[in-house]
């Protein structure tokens, strides 16, 4: 099968990428270089002439807490452009699966933990992220409603915190692991202290892009129902970001110069969410310890500090 892999040159689509030779498709990994996805008529040229059976649509405008609290617009316009355009073309264009990609970040705010698939839409998201939160929420809706209308099979799967590889190392606008990293990474070049944003208090469940990139696949060969599933470490894996920021200072032997800046915003407290649907379709799933991601992560990082994305 041709499986068209949207956001290709991002954190998931490289995950896709590092394990695609164990699967029987023939993958095609684009990026906004080969089609600007906001823009319809653009896609649907591309989708005319690609043709994919699948799609799995990793393609977004993606930040971490602090992108997301300054850039609400762009989050919410770019993210609802795109996956009108890639839902809607996955229907005209007959695909056979279409993989859309939400978060846990976009659950509500004030709800009971863990989190499970069923409460999606039970409340308001968290202030900070709440453009992309809905951006999120309506591709759910839009896909649904071509599942229900039209008997598609659009599905929608829900990662939690996800780093590695190809990550977007931007000191402001990165997602926590890889902006620490960055941040580490400089502090110790220029003997400054390593600063983590907020109080360190909050909780998250980090998967390592590659075992995210498995899970996908399950999905895509495996798993025979629309209905949402959330792709997550196991609830016991939940570690607060001042332990990260610790593992990554141990990392860099830089533990000493670790520094709070609570002026910062700690954002959602946790999120914590459950795999046990997940767990019922792969009970043996081993997880990508914290440690050797991180490890693999900050070796790549140094080894091609010059064209990472930062
Ligand atoms: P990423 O690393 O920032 O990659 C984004 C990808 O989208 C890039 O390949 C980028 O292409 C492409 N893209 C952006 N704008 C585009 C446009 N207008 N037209 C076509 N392509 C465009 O993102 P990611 O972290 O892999 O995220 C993948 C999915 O997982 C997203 O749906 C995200 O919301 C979701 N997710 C991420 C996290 C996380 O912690 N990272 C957590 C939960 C869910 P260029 O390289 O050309 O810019
Ligand atoms: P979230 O999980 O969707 O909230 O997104 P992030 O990956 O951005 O994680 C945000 C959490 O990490 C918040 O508690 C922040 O206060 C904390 N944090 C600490 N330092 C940083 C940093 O340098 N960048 C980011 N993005 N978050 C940080």
């Amino acid at each position: 099968m041709k499986v068209l892999v949207t956001g290709g040159t991002g954190l998931v689509g490289n995950g896709i990428k590092a394990i695609s030779c164990n699967h029987q498709h023939t993958f095609v990994f684009m990026s906004s270089r080969d089609c600007d996805l906001t823009d319809l008529e653009s896609a649907n040229t591309y989708f005319d002439e690609l043709r994919p059976d699948y799609v799995i649509h990793c393609a977004a405008n993606v930040g971490g807490l602090f992108k997301n609290m300054n850039s609400k617009v762009e989050m919410l316009e770019i993210n609802l452009m795109m996956n009108y355009n890639i839902v809607k073309l996955s229907h005209r264009y007959n695909v056979k699966k279409l993989i859309c990609i939400l978060s846990t970040c976009i659950f509500p705010d004030d709800t009971s933990y863990p989190i499970d698939e069923t409460m999606l839409h039970n409340g308001p998201p968290h202030n900070s992220n709440n453009a992309y939160a809905y951006a999120k929420r309506l591709m759910e809706t839009h896909a649904n409603a071509y599942n229900e209308q039209h008997n598609t099979s659009f599905v929608c799967v829900i990662p939690t915190n996800i780093y590695g590889k190809h990550d977007n190392f931007d000191l402001q606008n990165g997602h926590v692991i890889p902006s620490l990293i960055h941040k580490c990474y400089v502090a110790k070049e220029t003997d400054d202290d390593f600063v983590i944003c907020g109080s360190g208090a909050p909780l998250r469940q980090f998967i390592y892009n590659v075992d995210l990139a498995k899970l996908i696949m399950f999905v895509l060969d495996d798993y025979h129902d629309t209905s949402p599933i959330i792709l997550s470490v196991d609830e016991e894996d939940e570690i607060s970001i001042k332990h990260v920021g610790k593992l990554i200072a141990k990392a860099f032997d830089y533990e000493s110069r670790i520094m709070f800046d609570t002026n910062y915003s700690d954002g959602q407290f946790k999120k914590t969410a459950s795999n046990k649907k997940l767990r019922q379709h792969l009970p043996n799933f081993t997880f990508t310890k914290i440690e050797s991601g991180l490890e693999e992560t900050i070796r790549w990082f140094k080894d091609n500090y010059d064209s990472v994305r930062k």
